[in-house]
């Protein structure tokens, strides 16, 4: 079967079966899909397993997950592959945009978020890469081209299409009994989870509730203070209720800011 090379325009002979193909006259990498040839990159992984576990500690001893997660989190398993996504390069007026398709199943949704730096997509090399870590895409073109449209993208606006491999650590880990994975981008250390042990946010909501009564029942006691200290003079009385409150609030937040603080040090 004969293939028009997407960079140089050559024809190129391909045998039945074969997916990855290297243009023999200008040595670009492609895929083909069906019959549709597309450019075939690769993101070079930057990162070292014990630099990926270093980023997930730190994103776990970050703000939105649990307290000292990155010390109670026990990683039972580490699994470095390179994942496959759809790549669409498009262009119109507003400019270049880039739009991502997980190219095989994926738990993760996030994985469409990612960012590819400019120039660093490099042409696929079976010769250098391990063949047990490049997962096959079993998401096909047609179904990403179909994704696009429907998320209201003009077809005639993509410029460049390609199938990427993207280096990934999946990092399995234990806590509270449950079991959870994240993903370390390997290229730029990025790391992405859906589900991960979350800090609560019921105590700050309730906190938030109290503070509000606590500065209604103040404003009220101000005034009530306003009105007995100064019966008759109804401007006095407001103008007293002011001066107050403006104590009163001072030393109402004391103990909102400690409990804000012993929350926020405890969740
Ligand atoms: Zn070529």
């Amino acid at each position: 079967m004969q293939i028009k090379c997407t960079q140089c325009g050559a024809d190129v002979t391909v045998q039945q079966d074969e997916t990855f193909i290297e243009c023999p006259f200008c040595a670009s990498a492609l895929f083909l899909d069906k019959r549709k040839v597309v450019f075939h990159y690769l993101l070079n992984s930057n990162f070292k397993p014990n630099e990926a576990e270093g980023n997930l500690k730190r994103w776990m001893a970050g703000n939105h997950t649990v307290k000292d997660l990155d010390q109670k989190a026990q990683i039972v398993k580490t699994e470095f592959y390179y994942f496959p996504v759809w790549y669409f390069k498009t262009q119109d007026s507003s400019g270049d945009k880039i739009y991502l398709q997980p190219a095989a199943s994926t738990s993760v949704s996030e994985i469409k978020k990612l960012q590819i730096p400019a120039g660093a997509l490099k042409f696929y090399d079976k010769t250098i890469h391990n063949d047990d870590e490049i997962k096959k895409p079993d998401v096909l073109y047609d179904s990403a081209q179909a994704w696009l449209q429907g998320s209201g993208v003009s077809l005639d606006s993509v410029k460049e299409a390609a199938l990427v491999h993207i280096p990934f650590y999946q990092f399995y880990y234990n806590f509270g009994g449950q079991s959870y994975t994240a993903l370390v981008e390997a290229s730029s250390g990025q790391v992405y989870s859906n589900i991960y042990p979350a800090k609560s946010e019921a105590p700050f909501r309730i906190l938030f509730g109290l503070s509000i009564a606590a500065f209604v029942i103040t404003s009220i006691l101000c005034y009530v203070i306003g009105f007995a200290l100064n019966s008759g003079d109804m401007e006095e009385a407001l103008l007293t209720a002011e001066v107050f409150k403006i104590f009163a609030f001072g030393l109402v937040s004391v103990p909102l800011i400690v409990m804000a603080y012993v929350i926020a040090k405890k969740v």
